[in-house]
């Protein structure tokens, strides 16, 4: 078996190879070659922990396995370690055997901000100048950074409901070298590109707040009773996801479905305009709106690929299981 730590991560993974790894495997799901398991996800009664798994398979990519982990609220204050924690097993698909064991707390950044990053690279107008972002937290520099690499931005705007936190936006705009301003949410209707990645359980940007043609990743929403946008924002907008049951039972969807603004027929996986099987945008004042939930398939794809990068670079420990 293989093992990569966390601390090797690193130093191995790339922007770019997290984004081929999710949109490689966005376009299997899309194909019926790769699904995801049903997700478990337990209260388990001690230490306020929220702990689970998500799995899948990709035939394609011949990945099979799991992530296992969770949220330890106390981790932080008690042991000084943080408080999203999971590690990624792989199997081999042709035996069953255990192939790999990978930290998954970088890697759910990196997947994360890749799955927005594709949707941006699939959805947005070519010549979109102003990204947006609601939510400055930990997630969110890694969403921006991604972002940045898909468009020719001149400009970056944010709005945070806790606006200390928002030098953590003005971080990643002076490394690229791009100003920086804060908004309030109808300064929003700037943006050409939004991403929402928070902690929300109420609808924070309003469907009026967007200006047409804008492309929205909503990247927070991935629990039941989450909500980041109006529901009434995804009836305004063309609905793409990546994965239909999830969108509508955990994502942002939940919300628009339950008041039957929307159906689960009017939301395209991400992964058939990844393949071409769907237009995606089709005119200039569109407005698009990819609700990102966070699939296990995502998780197995970095891993997979960040196994291939430590073999590749002898750094990979051995041992005999
Ligand atoms: P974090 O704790 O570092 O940051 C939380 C962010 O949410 C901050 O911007 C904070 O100001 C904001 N926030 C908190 N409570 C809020 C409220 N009531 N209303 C509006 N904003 C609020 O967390 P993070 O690690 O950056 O994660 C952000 C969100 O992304 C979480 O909801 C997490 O579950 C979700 N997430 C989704 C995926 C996915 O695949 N879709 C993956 C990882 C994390």
């Amino acid at each position: 078996m293989l093992i990569v730590p966390e601390a090797a991560i690193a130093d191995l993974m790339t922007r770019e190879a997290a984004f081929d790894a999710v949109e490689k495997v966005f376009a299997a799901m899309a194909t019926g070659d790769a699904y995801n398991f049903p997700v478990i996800r337990e209260a388990i009664g001690h230490e306020d922990a929220l702990y689970g798994f998500k799995g899948g398979f990709d035939r394609t990519g011949h990945s099979l396995g799991l992530k296992a982990g969770g949220y330890w609220p106390n981790n932080l204050d008690k042991h000084g370690i943080i408080n999203h924690q999971s590690t990624v097993f792989l199997f081999d698909p042709d035996t069953g055997r255990v192939r790999a064991m990978v930290g998954g707390n970088l890697l759910t950044a990196l997947r994360t901000a890749a799955a927005s990053s594709v949707s941006i690279r699939h959805l947005a107008r070519p010549d979109a100048k102003v990204i947006g972002m609601i939510g400055a937290g930990h997630q969110a520099a890694f969403q921006l950074r991604a972002a940045l690499a898909q468009r020719d931005f001149a400009k970056i705007i944010g709005w945070n409901l806790h606006p200390e936190m928002l030098p953590n936006l003005q971080k990643v705009a002076d490394e690229a070298g791009l100003p920086f301003e804060a908004v309030e949410l109808d300064g929003l209707r700037e943006a050409d590109v939004l991403i929402s990645i928070t902690s929300s359980f109420a609808p924070i940007l309003q469907a009026d707040q967007v200006s047409p043609g804008a492309h929205i990743a909503c990247m927070g929403t991935d629990t039941k009773g989450k909500q980041e946008v109006d529901a009434a924002l995804l009836a305004r907008a063309t609905v793409f996801t990546d994965e239909v049951a999830q969108s509508i039972s955990i994502g942002e969807a939940q919300h628009a479905v339950a008041k039957e603004l929307i159906t689960e027929h009017d939301i395209t996986q991400i992964g058939e305009v990844i393949n071409k099987t769907h237009p995606g945008r089709t005119s200039a004042e569109e407005i698009t709106l990819f609700d990102g939930t966070g699939v296990g398939l995502q998780d197995l794809a970095v891993a997979a690929s960040v196994v291939d990068l430590a073999v590749a670079r002898g750094v990979a420990q051995e041992v005999d299981f």
